[in-house]
């Protein structure tokens, strides 16, 4: 890997090189030089297909912070000696950052303090990006969150998959072709002109986020291969699926997965308090929507691989994405009894 660093004009002799962190799509690297920390990244290509496109949303996205805001924390790519995004060597992207110092991460939301603290990272990112012009940059995964799209493909597993499997998994088909209106509601926002674009982060996880070692406060958001334009709903309702529910995505105990109200209210007052007052009344008006539609999203993506044969989500024994289609199940049917109560504490967030 030397030559890698050399080509970042690292000193790579007297660098230490080990693996880091706990994502699952990217090669990461913790490289330790004489004076600096880096986090050295392999690009995960058949994820992203044109990582070009992820170097220039971020080369647009840091200019713009770093004219507006110089002081805010954004993790910008370091160019290579020939002033590129990437080095780019048979067929793999690397790239480059500095280490956030005095940073660590976490993989389960065991505090509101937690999803107060990254929801406010995240929606912080959000509108400090608005005002970039977002007619120069593309999406690094087209329609990756296009429940429309999601839902065709649904469809399709549907028609080819056998009939042993389908029964097999009657009672959650049926549930989420009984809930296909989130799809029409998703439609409709996407056709509202009034309903704009922005910066999001989509991927919203807790471990994108950096905490500060010494306050627990957030320090900033990482994991950037998806910053592209789209909609708040994505950002806030990941954050209302995963920091909310009680039990991990992979947990069977299914009568436990259920909404945390307080976790909610944290996640709420985190991202509302950053972007509240630059909402569109389309915009405010959708907060409700965001958890059911990217819970509903996920689950129909696990059945969706499910009905395929598992050949996107990993597993590890049979019917795991069974499994964890029943898991979202459960947490948007706690979310739909809950849904009166959660409205409430949008309304008293939002005032
Ligand atoms: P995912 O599975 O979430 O898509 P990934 O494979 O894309 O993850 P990252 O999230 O970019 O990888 O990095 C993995 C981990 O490395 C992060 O969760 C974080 O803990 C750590 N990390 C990444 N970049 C930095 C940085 N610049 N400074 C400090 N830690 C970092
Ligand atoms: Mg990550
Ligand atoms: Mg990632």
């Amino acid at each position: 890997m030397q030559h890698i660093l050399q080509a970042f004009s690292l000193e790579s002799n007297d660098s230490e090189i080990q693996k880091f962190g706990s994502g699952l799509i990217n090669d990461t690297f913790l490289i330790v030089a004489a004076n600096e920390k880096y986090i050295l990244q392999k690009i995960n290509t058949e994820v992203f297909q044109n990582p070009e496109i992820i170097g220039k949303n971020l080369y647009e996205a840091d200019k713009h912070l770093k004219t507006l805001y110089p002081t805010y924390l954004f993790i910008s790519q370091i160019k290579t000696s020939d002033g590129e995004n990437f080095f780019v060597e048979n067929g793999n992207y690397w790239r480059l950052t500095k280490f956030i110092d005095n940073s660590y991460s976490i993989n389960t939301v065991n505090e509101p303090e937690m999803a107060f603290e990254a929801a406010r990272a995240f929606g912080e990112l959000t509108v400090k990006l608005q005002g970039l012009d977002l007619t120069k940059l593309k999406p690094s995964i087209p329609r990756f969150h296009d429940l429309s799209l999601r839902y065709e493909q649904f469809k399709l597993a549907l028609q080819n998959a056998s009939p042993a499997l389908k029964a097999a998994s009657k009672t959650e088909i049926d549930f989420y072709e009984s809930n296909n209106g989130y799809v029409e509601t998703f439609r409709k926002i996407q056709q509202d002109e009034t309903y704009p674009n922005r910066m999001i982060h989509h991927d919203t996880k807790i471990n994108n986020v950096l905490f500060d070692k010494q306050t627990q406060k957030s320090l900033c958001v990482c994991d950037l291969d998806t910053l592209m334009p789209g909609k708040i709903i994505s950002d806030l309702g990941d954050m209302v699926r995963t920091y909310s529910s009680a039990e991990s995505e992979e947990s069977t105990e299914f009568e436990h997965v259920k909404i945390r109200l307080t976790y909610i209210e944290a996640l709420m007052n985190g991202y509302l308090g950053k972007l509240k007052k630059n909402l569109t009344p389309s915009e405010k008006e959708s907060l409700i929507f965001a958890g059911p539609f990217m819970i509903y999203m996920q689950g129909l993506r696990f059945l969706t691989d499910h009905l395929n044969g598992d050949v996107y989500y990993q597993i590890s024994y049979k019917n795991q994405n069974l499994n964890r289609a029943k898991n979202q199940q459960a947490l948007l049917e706690d979310y739909q009894l809950n849904q009166t109560k959660i409205a409430t504490i949008i309304a008293a967030t939002l005032s």
